[in-house]
This record gives C-alpha cells, sequence and structure tokens, in this order.
C-alpha cells in the first residue's frame, strides 16, 4: 500500500545509504526494502554484536548478507505494525535466525489478514509465521548492552508501535535518543489512516501525546524515507504545527 506517497516520491529523488556507520555508539544499518521501499533497521551492538531487526518486509537475503557481513545475531525481529511491506520477511527471517518475532497485539488481525492486503497490492501473500511475543506500551527490549522501550502509537493502524531508545538506556550511552517510528512519523509527513483500522484522531493522539513529548535531539527513522529529528518535525512538519 502506498503508506506516505509524498514519502516515497521523495526517496526516489535521493540516494539513501545502504549501511549506516557506527557513528552513535551503536551499529545502525538501514536499508529500504522491497516495492514499497520499507526501511529495514538493524540496530546491533557493536560489541557483543548482537542485534534487533526492525520490519524486515522484504529482501530478507540481502538482510542476511548484511548481517553475516557484519558478524551479528539477531536476537529479536520486530515489526512497527502490520502492514505486507513491514512484515513480509518475518516468517523468512524467523526461519534462518530463530529469532523471536514480535509485534503488537492490536495488530495480530491485520496480519493473519494477509491475503486481503496482498490482493489490494496485487502481490502474492507472503508466508505467515508465528508471533513468539506481543508487545504492550512500556515494555523494554533488551539485547547486548542495548535497550528500546516499545510506544504504542495507534492511528496508522490500531497495533503501530514505535521503539525509542533513551541516550541512558541499556549499558551503551547513546550520542542521542533514538526513535524507529514505523509508518506513524515521516520526515515533513505522517502515516495515512485511510486503511484498516486506521484513525486520523488516534494517529493525532499518539504524535502529540506521546512523540511530541520526546526530546527535540532524538533522532527518527521513519518507516519510509529521510531519517528526520524530532525539533525539526516539531517545528516544520504541516500536521504538527500549531496553528494558534
Ligand atoms: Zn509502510
Ligand atoms: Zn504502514
Amino acid at each position: 500500500m502506498r503508506c506516505a506517497a509524498n514519502v516515497i516520491m521523495r526517496l526516489m529523488d535521493q540516494p539513501i545509504p545502504v549501511v549506516g556507520v557506527e557513528k552513535h555508539g551503536f551499529l545502525h544499518i538501514s536499508i529500504p526494502v522491497g516495492m514499497l521501499q520499507c526501511n529495514c533497521s538493524i540496530i546491533g551492538d557493536p560489541v557483543t554484536r548482537e542485534a534487533l531487526v526492525v520490519d524486515p518486509g522484504d529482501e530478507v537475503s540481502r538482510i542476511l548478507e548484511l548481517l553475516g557481513r557484519h558478524r551479528l545475531t539477531v536476537k529479536a525481529i520486530v515489526s512497527t505494525h502490520a502492514h505486507i511491506d513491514h512484515v513480509g520477511g518475518l516468517s523468512k527471517l524467523h526461519k534462518y535466525t530463530g529469532a523471536p518475532v514480535m509485534m503488537h497485539r492490536e495488530d495480530l488481525p491485520l496480519y493473519q489478514a494477509m491475503d486481503v492486503q496482498a490482493a489490494f497490492l496485487g502481490v502474492m501473500p507472503p508466508e505467515l509465521t508465528d508471533v513468539h511475543q506481543v508487545l504492550a506500551d512500556g515494555d523494554a527490549l533488551q539485547w547486548g548492552s542495548l535497550e528500546a522501550r516499545v510506544i504504542h502509537t495507534p492511528g496508522h493502524t490500531p497495533g503501530s508501535v514505535s521503539l525509542y531508545m533513551p541516550p541512558d538506556s541499556g549499558k551503551i550511552t547513546l550520542a542521542a535518543p533514538q526513535l524507529f517510528a514505523g509508518d506513524t512519523l515521516f520526515a515533513g509527513s505522517i502515516g495515512r489512516t485511510d486503511l484498516w483500522g486506521g484513525s486520523m484522531e488516534e494517529i493525532m493522539d499518539s504524535l502529540r501525546g506521546k512523540l511530541m513529548a520526546l526530546p527535540d535531539e532524538t533522532v527518527v527513522h521513519p518507516g519510509h524515507g529521510p531519517t528526520t529529528f524530532i525539533g525539526e518535525e516539531r517545528q516544520s512538519n504541516p500536521f504538527l504545527v500549531s496553528r494558534d
């Protein structure tokens, strides 16, 4: 589905680095995968080489190649929400790594309805996997010396989550807080709410009540398109600037 057409158009204008660098105190590799160019993130501990994979939507062989090249072991696989472009590779990645698959409980029905989503796009439905751990708001995910907090940010889908890494969480001090926002917040835009279970009211509550409460210097890694900062979006995102 076109999660945000303008973001995808912008993405096509600029090359995205294939491999990230160890610049924030952790290893981050972001690659756009699949037809809809979902940003798949690999977040690794540079010492223990343990990694979390976020949104392996497609191109699992490419993801596995990157994991191997950087000598990373996958500890968990998280989907920020159950749209096909964010979950297509879950089954294959789980099979190859054995790592548990996690998503929010409220997106399980959407995950089970993969044939409907595939038909909407005119593609073959991907193979489904068991979901080994359901996520809830406030859960802490730990791998290596890293830690991320689950923030339930419904609106784009009922079970959309964002992953937040405060600078002093875990044993590694990060240069800046990090947010993996799925399709809730994009650079200059927000997720669409006209698909199954979407709600404009809920996404605005999630954005204003939860994501905009994060520090300005938080680096935002959206589900599509370029990275941004919370402060930047607070000031210039047309959906978030206050009109009074
Ligand atoms: Zn998406
Ligand atoms: Zn989506």
